[in-house]
């Protein structure tokens, strides 16, 4: 039996697994945004107008591809499902329990104020780099010698970035979150 779904923008039926939860909310932490059950071009389509109305900066690491689900004794494993957020101010709290040395590491790659985008010249907010910056994974350390594939990136051409590597893998999202209020760090991660 195929499980539908709706979206919730645009009302049409969906299998399940090709329906992807956006939280704008970052699990309640901000609770002017909204949390949705998107369909592709609807959540490609609200994490632009994010991304387009976010004023900070954030290092984003390219989706990982993800892999078929296995099952490690009882529990199902979903790699790399889900895309989040890490406001920068919240890393080091319980909810998200990253290292001090986890997050200075990082800190360094954030473009600076006056970065301006590779692609367009518009003012540069993102830095887009390759999962190499942790070594293609959001569980090991950050790779500290700069020694990998970086883009400065504005709102617009990020969002054209993240939405052919979201649709050229096929990539579906049990939770999708894009960068809101604060500077940040947008990664792969399993839930
Ligand atoms: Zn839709
Ligand atoms: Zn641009």
């Amino acid at each position: 039996m195929n499980k539908t779904c709706l979206c919730k923008a645009c009302g049409k039926e969906f299998p399940k697994g090709e329906i992807h939860q956006f939280d704008s909310t970052i699990r309640g932490n901000y609770p002017s945004g909204m949390r949705l059950a998107l369909c592709t071009p609807c959540m490609l389509r609200q994490y632009r107008s994010s991304l387009l109305a976010f004023k900070g900066r954030a290092v984003v690491i390219q989706p990982l591809p993800q892999r078929p689900l296995k099952r490690v004794l009882f529990m199902r494993v979903k790699p790399f499902n889900a895309y989040q957020f890490y406001p920068l101010n919240l890393m080091s709290t319980r909810d998200y329990n990253f290292s001090q040395e986890w997050i200075d590491a990082i800190s360094k790659y954030f473009p600076s104020e006056e970065a301006r985008c590779k692609l367009c010249n518009a003012r540069a907010q993102y830095n887009w780099c390759s999962p190499d910056l942790y070594y293609r994974s959001p569980f090991d350390a950050v790779n500290t010698s700069g020694n990998f594939e970086q883009e400065f990136l504005c709102s617009n051409c990020l969002a054209d970035r993240f939405s052919k590597i979201v649709c050229r893998e096929g990539l579906y999202f049990d939770e999708v979150q894009p960068p809101v209020e604060t500077d940040g760090m947008c990664s792969s991660f399993e839930v």
